[in-house]
């Protein structure tokens, strides 16, 4: 039978924390409030979606926001100005600007611009770094919420073959990392696979966890994993109108000991740690 890793519910628990924290140590000692900024270019329908559900996580725990929406064809010089904007105000704790950005603008260069201090999104070179030296750093909200979901389940990840699917900057490599660190929870044995790896099912017949961010719906079937395997679905697809995940979910589901579904899997714990790094950046800051 397949176990379903609810990240709602998980993500509720991980909310309660959150708020408990926040009245122990910043409301109770009449600290200011953690405040979140958020820039949002152009008029891109999915992140204007993930923009709305941070913003009512902050609303939901009680973390300030400021959005910055910038129109479409928004020059790079204008956003980068926002950022440094964002960098020398002292009400903000952290920000992050929301992906993907239009082609005429370099994403290098943009993340180059935060500041390490308030990069809650942990794209920085300075935190990205760190995170691979294993230093304390502010790591990327999806690899956050795939380390917290394994480590809450008490799934045992040291020792096992964990296969990724997909090598992006945001999900794949930096979860390959988390997931071979030498700490808690870490110390697995990685396999990063990504478009130029030949026959992927070679892999993932082996593999005791794989972790599937590729964007495709249904990519990772039945038939390419082993018997009581643990299955990480990131995938968020828009098809037919319906949310799909990277995995076929059918055919997984049964031969799978553990699988995220989607919606209510990575999606929620995502969102809760972008919170969670807001309240390690205020806190830092008090
Ligand atoms: P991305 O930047 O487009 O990267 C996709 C990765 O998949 C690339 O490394 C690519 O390889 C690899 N890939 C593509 N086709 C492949 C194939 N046929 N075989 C093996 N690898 C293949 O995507 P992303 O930003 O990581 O996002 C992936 C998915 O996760 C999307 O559905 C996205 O919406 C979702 N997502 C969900 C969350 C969440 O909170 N749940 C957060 C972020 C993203 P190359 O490097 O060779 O091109």
């Amino acid at each position: 039978m397949t176990k379903l890793l609810d990240g709602n519910m998980l993500a509720t628990e991980i909310r309660s924390e959150i708020s408990h924290t926040l009245e122990k140590e910043i409301l109770n000692k009449n600290k200011r409030i953690p405040h979140l900024g958020i820039i949002l270019t152009g008029n891109n329908r999915s992140s204007i979606t993930y923009v709305n559900n941070k913003i009512k996580e902050c609303k939901n725990i009680g973390i300030k926001y400021s959005l910055i929406h910038l129109p479409v064809n928004t020059l790079e010089k204008k956003l980068l100005e926002e950022i440094k904007k964002m960098n020398q105000n002292p009400y903000i704790d952290g920000f992050i600007v929301q992906f993907p950005l239009e082609k005429h603008i370099n994403q290098d260069k943009v993340i180059l611009t935060i500041n390490p201090t308030k990069d809650v999104d942990g794209f920085h070179p300075e935190n990205f770094g760190k995170m691979a030296l294993d230093m304390k750093a502010f790591f990327p909200a999806t690899a956050l919420g795939i380390l917290t979901i394994l480590d809450k389940y008490k799934i045992k990840i040291s020792g096992k073959h964990t296969v990724i699917i997909g090598r992006s900057k945001i999900v794949g490599r930096p979860i390959s990392i988390l997931m071979s660190r030498r700490n808690h929870p870490g110390n697995s044995t990685v396999t990063l696979t990504h478009s130029k790896t030949p026959n992927i099912e070679y892999y993932t017949k082996q593999a005791d966890i794989i972790i599937v961010a590729v964007g495709k719906p249904g990519f990772l079937k039945g038939k390419m994993i082993k018997e009581g395997s643990i299955i990480i679905d990131v995938g968020i697809n828009n098809y037919e109108k319906k949310i799909l995940g990277d995995v076929d979910f059918d055919s997984v589901n049964g031969k799978a000991s553990y699988l995220t579904p989607v919606p209510g899997g990575i999606g929620p714990m995502t969102r809760v740690m972008l919170l969670k790094n807001t309240l390690i950046a205020a806190l830092n800051n008090r």
